[in-house]
């Protein structure tokens, strides 16, 4: 990679692949990975053990005070969660984070709070970031955008694949659904919502296989070093 620091921004609804193709290409061109995802869900899951509930819409903001959110990418190509050094990587992933991600992505205060923590990490490094809104709010300056797409149904399959490799029984349909739902809390938002940057490179990869993508965003990227 060449001197300069380098900004990638990766985004796209859930299960259109982002964490998958962004950790590949991340580890083929020696970018560091952050997964903006998993601190919205890191933050999930402290509320959540806190209080003990579901979530309700509310200020949030001051319990942040207590935590120390931090993320390694590892050399294998995995992402690790961190709150106050404990590793929460897979209780993040449940089911019973995305059904209350919600009211978290939809606060502001916590929108900012994320923000400033992502610009923070991305200091040191030539990264890819993925998300809903790094190509637009996060790093409207990125060196590139890229904006993953892909059916409902693909991406559904997709994440229900995902599910049983971890030995996760689910049902489709139950997958479909929340995906559904995800979009459209995720393109309501009224700040940081899901939208493709204008200047963002679109990929549909409904028909795409992974290595197809992977391979169209690293060329993608490696033009920038030229
Ligand atoms: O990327 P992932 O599916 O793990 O993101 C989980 C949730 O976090 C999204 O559905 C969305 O509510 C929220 N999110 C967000 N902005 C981002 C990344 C994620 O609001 N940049």
């Amino acid at each position: 990679m060449k001197n300069k620091r380098i900004i990638v921004a990766v985004d796209g609804p859930a299960g259109s692949g982002k964490s998958s193709i962004s950790k590949e290409a991340a580890k083929q061109i020696g970018l560091k990975y952050i997964d903006s995802g998993a601190v919205y869900r890191a933050i999930t899951w402290y509320l959540l053990q806190k209080y003990n509930t579901k979530l309700n819409p509310k200020e949030y903001i001051n319990d942040l005070s207590d935590i120390a959110i931090s993320q390694i990418f590892n050399i294998d190509g995995s992402c690790s969660s961190f709150i106050n050094g404990l590793d929460i990587s897979e209780e993040i992933r449940d089911i019973k984070i995305a059904d209350n991600i919600g009211v978290v992505s939809d606060n502001i205060q916590i929108r900012n709070y994320v923000n400033k923590l992502l610009r923070e990490w991305a200091l040191e490094n030539s990264i890819i970031m993925d998300g809903r809104d790094i190509g637009t709010v996060v790093f409207p300056d990125a060196d590139i955008k890229i904006y993953l797409d892909a059916s409902v149904d693909v991406r559904a399959h997709r994440r229900a694949v995902e599910y049983r490799e971890k030995g996760k029984d689910v049902d489709i349909k139950d997958i479909k659904k929340q995906i559904a739902l995800r979009d459209k809390q995720d393109l309501s938002r009224p700040f940081g919502c899901l939208k493709k940057s204008p200047d963002a490179v679109y990929i549909d990869t409904t028909k795409m296989t992974k290595n197809e993508v992977i391979q169209k965003v690293v060329n993608l990227i490696s033009k920038l070093q030229i």
